[in-house]
């Protein structure tokens, strides 16, 4: 396999134990957003505290991407004939919050609310260096196809 590189290290952190999400939780009201950023949008306080989000949740809602999204700012190839539909969809972190993000599965007949997804990663294109770019997507847990 070869060495990947986050879209992002801001967003996404690519650990050991595998990858992991950066939100950020109002200490004033608890409220979380993803990604990170220095004002609450609940209570615009600004008490912003860095977290590591959860990588598992459930899927709330979804649709299927049938054709390259526009570029920028989408950094994916959009080429037509090699372009792959994928999903994109709404999974619910238990306890903190919705992370909109891409769907390892494109066909909607697999997909169903509620199902269990975790968190991986999927390559997006190489950079100078021939290495992966990946950015974050959530993948059905195994076992639970509707
Ligand atoms: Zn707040």
């Amino acid at each position: 396999m070869s060495e990947a590189v986050s879209i992002s290290d801001e967003v996404l952190e690519l650990t050991a134990d595998g990858p992991r999400l950066i939100g950020a939780r109002c200490e004033d009201c608890g409220n979380y957003v993803f990604p990170a950023q220095s004002g609450c949008s609940r209570c615009t306080g600004s008490r912003m505290q860095r977290v590591v989000l959860g990588t598992q949740g459930t899927l709330w809602a979804w649709t299927i991407q049938g054709f390259p999204p526009k570029s920028p700012p989408y950094l994916g190839d959009t080429a037509r004939e090699t372009f792959k539909p994928y999903g994109v969809g709404y999974v619910t972190i238990p306890g903190e919050l919705k992370v909109e993000g891409r769907l390892t599965e494109a066909d909607p007949k697999r997909l169903k609310e509620g199902m269990r997804m975790r968190l991986v990663t999927v390559p997006l294109r190489k950079d100078d260096n021939g290495r992966d770019i990946v950015t974050f997507a959530f993948e059905p847990v195994e076992g639970e196809s509707p």
